[in-house]
């Protein structure tokens, strides 16, 4: 079948490899001039820096991609676990690394924590490892027709309840630790699926299971390497690959069968199906007029966004930074209800401080430090003025990151983004998290990757089934394919 992928995201790109890999047609049309979408890269006076997502987690997920192409990961990208995984560090002064390896964590926990805690973690891993042998089959890893699939076969949604997996994800963790510092470090990452750990539910713990149990890589070269293997690996195996590419519409025939795409420009590029990356609201909205966007598309609780602050800087990391440094606030509860319900800025954020160069030196000039500074904000539907906080949120957070010891003063270069940039990269509500993960907007609930109003297209990454992160779209790329083969086999 002939195929066209429009956007080379880490979704478009696993697409690319499992339909070539199965035989099929495939050319991507890419608007920007290198693969990666938000993986991307910004290379400049001897710095590279990764401007998207900066955790790597779920190798075996990438290896899958690489091998649907008919490659073998290894030859392409060299992984490498980062250890530790994160240096948490509280507001009183402490600080708990992340250590990779179950064995290793265990111990920094009776080190810094004591032996009862250090003994829930290990039945919290084991808590982990059974949710997610149960989520990732049946609930993650799976196209859904109807609602009703979710219950098909019943015995796992019964096992899931069975489980807690509907129970506050708070209160889970809150079981197997009274520590609130191992509380927190255990639950943040409820934030990565848009929601507070007091909102969520526990099924969301699999988050938790991808980076503490599965633990965190680094490619050599950055993060943006990633994409760039997949491209290599894509266009060996036979898919075409066209950058400075931009798609202008779905062509479809009066029947609303499509047939191709059309550039800007005009140029009709033929296809028997469409794969669609671009951010899933915007796809409808600019590619195809006409079809409905789903109601939870248009009507959903949508993400909260981050700001970004890229650094290349002369001096030294503070001693004891490691590559993701996470600066836990003092508030907890109160910032996540500042930001998810009240729609404006943390009143004492917690905020992400990566610093590739810690792993990989070449990074950076000689003498010199990339930094890489993440404070979660409300998206677009929020209360913030972002012409008036800005520069006021810039600077708040420069000195934040300057108080904890990280070189702010001699800057070569440097990136402030915001939810309007965010916006403007085509992010629906300006947050490069898509629709938050409430249970109502997932699984079956979640805008599928299929529309009876379009026969032919086919949606993929963090916008449609199974959601966001960089694990969930590459999957969402294997699902596409299977739906093209759907599409294949009539
Ligand atoms: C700052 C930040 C931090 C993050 N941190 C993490 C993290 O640590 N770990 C993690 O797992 N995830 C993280 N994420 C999320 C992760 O990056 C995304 O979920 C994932 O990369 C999204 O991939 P995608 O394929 O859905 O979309 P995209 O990467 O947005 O791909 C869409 C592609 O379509 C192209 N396109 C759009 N419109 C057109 C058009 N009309 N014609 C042609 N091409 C078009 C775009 O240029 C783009 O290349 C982060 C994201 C950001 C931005």
């Amino acid at each position: 079948m002939k195929v066209v992928v429009v956007g080379a995201g880490l979704g478009g790109l696993s697409a690319t490899c499992h339909l070539v890999g199965r035989g099929h047609d495939v050319e991507v049309l890419e608007r920007a001039d290198v693969p990666g979408g938000r993986a991307g890269l910004w290379d400049t006076q001897g710095y590279r820096f990764d401007t998207g997502p900066s955790v790597l987690t779920m190798k075996g997920i990438l290896a899958d991609a690489f091998a649907a192409a008919g490659a073998d990961m290894a030859s392409h990208l060299t992984l490498k676990p980062v250890d530790p995984m994160y240096r948490a560090c509280f507001a009183d002064g402490s600080a708990i690394h992340v250590r990779h390896g179950r064995e290793a964590m265990v111990q920094e926990i009776r080190e810094t924590a004591g032996a009862a805690e250090a003994a829930g973690f290990v039945r919290f891993c084991d808590y982990l490892t059974d949710l997610y042998k149960l989520e990732l089959p049946n609930f993650i890893d799976r196209n859904f027709d109807t609602i009703l699939d979710i219950a098909k076969p019943p015995w796992p949604l019964f096992t899931l309840v069975r489980m807690g997996g509907l129970r506050k994800l708070s209160n889970v963790v809150a079981d197997y630790f009274s520590d609130p510092r191992l509380q927190k470090l255990f639950s943040f990452q409820a934030m990565y699926a848009g929601l507070s750990p007091f909102e969520a539910l526990a099924i969301y713990c699999v988050i938790t299971y991808m980076d503490t149990v599965e633990g965190v890589f680094f490619p050599e070269g950055g993060m943006h390497a990633i994409p760039r293997a997949m491209a290599e690996v894509a266009e060996k195996a036979g898919a075409s690959f066209r950058y400075n590419t931009t798609v202008d519409g779905v062509v479809r025939t009066t029947d609303g069968k499509i047939s191709g795409v059309r550039l800007l420009g005009g140029e009709v590029v033929a296809a028997d199906a469409v794969v669609l990356n671009p951010d899933l609201p915007v796809a409808y909205r600019e590619l195809l007029p006409g079809v409905p966007m789903p109601r939870v598309a248009r009507k959903g609780n949508y993400s909260p966004s981050c700001a970004v602050w890229l650094a290349g800087v002369k001096g030294k990391l503070p001693a004891g930074a490691t590559h993701h440094n996470i600066h836990f606030g003092a508030e907890w509860e109160g910032a996540f209800d500042a930001l998810l319900k009240r729609g404006v800025l943390m009143p004492d954020p917690s905020m992400l401080v990566t610093s590739p160069t810690a792993s990989d030196p070449s990074l950076a000039p000689e003498g010199h430090v990339s930094l890489y500074v993440l404070e979660p904000t409300p998206n677009l539907d929020g209360h913030v003025d972002w012409t008036a906080e800005r520069d006021r949120l810039r600077e708040r957070l420069i000195a934040r990151v300057a108080a904890l010891g990280y070189p702010t003063v001699e800057v070569d270069v440097e990136r402030f983004v915001d939810p309007t940039d965010w916006e403007r990269q085509g992010m629906e509500r300006g947050t490069p998290f898509a629709l938050a993960h409430n249970f109502f907007q997932t699984g079956p609930f979640r805008p599928n990757n299929v529309t009876s109003k379009a026969p032919g297209v086919v949606f993929v990454g963090s916008g449609t089934v199974p959601g966001v992160g960089v694990p969930m779209v590459l999957l969402s790329g294997r699902l596409a394919a299977d739906r093209v083969d759907e599409l294949a086999r009539g």
